[in-house]
């Protein structure tokens, strides 16, 4: 299997080197020259096996040039029962036709964690595949979750080196402690004062700096990526689609050949992607719905065809979606315009120059068949936490509780009563003050992030994560703040 550029200006490529690399040099994201497909039995045979199986089957089939063996050294590594518990992505029936696949059981509990905990292993395994003698600096912008799962898988990670940008007040308490206390001799962590996607433009025009680029060559340093533009962060999500599904058919709550819907609460495109990746190869999946917050311009996009990213950005109560720029679509497009580079180019193009693009109504009508996009306020998000939790005694946190939304809404309008599994994307206890809001009889305890865990902990008797117990006891390592416009400096500083 070979990788190609979204926009068509590189050569072939190894997964080895798209994975290294992260971003293409034509600055298009990395994508397989075809998708591969799976035999039904094949899928069927997953349910007997453990997650680290079901892993290996998937990424075996993108991952041509890792034998098979390697492939398992690195997932039992990466899903180690320290890590993740026995089940580490355990799916929890609600309802009679509603599932939600908890996938916050790893580090640092978000769902970053399963694909950051297994990049670090296939990157180190890439590198020497590649011959990359260079220190590789693992550059991320994050909007919370996955600066932390980024430093949590790569702290003292040979070879490596990883700089991690969030918005200094655009994460929650808990979050922002997560990342300021990590230890380990190869990390640094930057606050910026910007949102994400500052950040995140702080970085690709980083990567797109081919004069830096040649410098730090010079002093022995490679960038890659370890958002999910690097197809090694992308590939881990496709498992657990696959794993999700057969654990349905092994509870016995849809018969195998079933379709399912997912519902994804929806960021930068990574996780949904993965979904549809999932359904090409031959998962049966109905429809994949895109949720958004406040931040709808992927719910006017998959509406209307238009993406137009000017406009109001608001911080929301799930912050890990706040996100105007959804790199993934990029893949998305590749696709869905039967893979035409220069067109992807231009739609690119004309996001950065004019902050809008449009595609054809033929094109558009191909997103809506596999995609459904409903977006959910803030007071809405509250509303469904309290009555899932009254009604069933589940407790969802607030990107969790936007998906579930969503789904009511397209169950209302579309009368698609299919088996849905809502994907769980965080801990309710990473996002505890706006829980603790939302539940009725509770209040949040106040501004200290610790005093609302033992809260919601009092008020439901849910565990809280251990490790986020203990950040409490952790130093600060990393306080400093940066202008978004100095980012690349503060890189340069830190390396030379
Ligand atoms: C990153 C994140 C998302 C969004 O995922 P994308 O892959 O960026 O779409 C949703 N919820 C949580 C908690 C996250 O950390």
């Amino acid at each position: 299997m070979l990788y190609v550029s979204t926009r068509g200006k590189t050569d072939l490529m190894s997964s080895a080197h798209a994975i290294t690399r992260g971003l293409a040099d034509d600055g298009g994201l990395f994508v397989p020259q075809r998708i591969p497909t799976m035999r039904p039995s094949d899928i069927k045979a997953m349910g007997k096996k453990p997650y680290t199986e079901r892993a290996v089957d998937v990424l075996l089939q993108y991952l041509t040039d890792f034998s098979e063996e390697e492939l398992r050294e690195c997932v039992n590594a990466a899903y180690a029962k320290d890590k993740f518990g026995d089940n580490p992505v355990p799916l929890v029936q609600v309802n009679d036709n509603t599932a939600v696949l908890e996938l916050w059981h790893g580090p640092t509990s978000a769902f970053k964690d399963m694909a950051l905990q297994l990049l670090p292993h296939l990157l180190t395994r890439s590198m020497k595949k590649t011959g990359e003698t260079n220190k590789v600096v693992i550059l991320v912008a994050t909007s919370g979750d996955t600066g932390k799962a980024a430093l949590e898988g790569f702290a003292d990670v040979e070879g490596t080196q990883i700089i991690v940008f969030y918005p200094s007040e655009g994460v929650s308490d808990i979050q922002k402690r997560q990342m300021i206390t990590q230890m380990g001799k190869n990390v640094t962590v930057f606050g910026i004062e910007g949102n994400f996607d500052d950040a995140q433009r702080g970085v690709k025009e980083i990567f797109g700096n081919k004069v830096l680029s040649d410098e730090l060559a010079k002093n022995g340093f490679t960038f890659s990526s370890a958002n999910s533009i690097n197809w090694g962060r992308l590939v881990p999500q496709i498992v657990y689609y696959f794993s999700a599904y057969v654990d349905a058919v092994c509870a016995g709550n849809i018969q195998f050949g079933d379709k399912v819907n997912f519902v994804v609460p929806t960021g930068n495109f990574g996780d949904i992607l993965a979904g549809y990746y999932a359904k090409l190869m031959g998962l049966p999946v109905e429809r994949l719905l895109c949720a958004s917050n406040s931040n709808k311009v992927l719910t006017d996009f998959i509406n209307s065809g238009t993406y137009d990213k000017r406009r109001e950005f608001f911080k929301t109560i799930s912050p890990s979606m706040d996100i105007l720029v959804s790199s993934n679509l990029e893949r998305l497009l590749y696709n869905v315009t039967d893979e035409d580079a220069n067109l992807v180019a231009g739609y690119m193009k004309r996001l950065n120059t004019e902050g809008v693009y449009q595609i054809d109504n033929d094109i558009l009508k191909r997103v809506q068949s596999e995609f459904f996009g409903a977006w959910v306020d803030e007071l809405e998000t509250k509303e469904a936490i309290g009555r899932i939790y009254g009604d069933y005694k589940y407790l969802m946190d607030t990107h969790t509780a936007v998906a579930w939304r969503a789904l009511e809404k397209y169950r209302f309008l579309t009368s698609d009563e299919t088996y849905s599994i809502v994907l769980s994307t965080a801990s309710p206890y990473k996002f505890a003050d706006s829980v603790l809001d939302a539940l009725e009889d509770a209040q949040p305890a106040g501004a200290d992030p610790f005093a609302n865990l033992a809260e919601l902990n009092k008020q439901t008797g849910v565990e809280i994560p251990p490790r986020m117990l203990a950040l409490q006891e952790l130093p600060v390592l990393h306080n400093e703040v940066i202008p978004s416009d100095k980012m690349e400096l503060a890189v340069v500083k830190n390396l030379l």
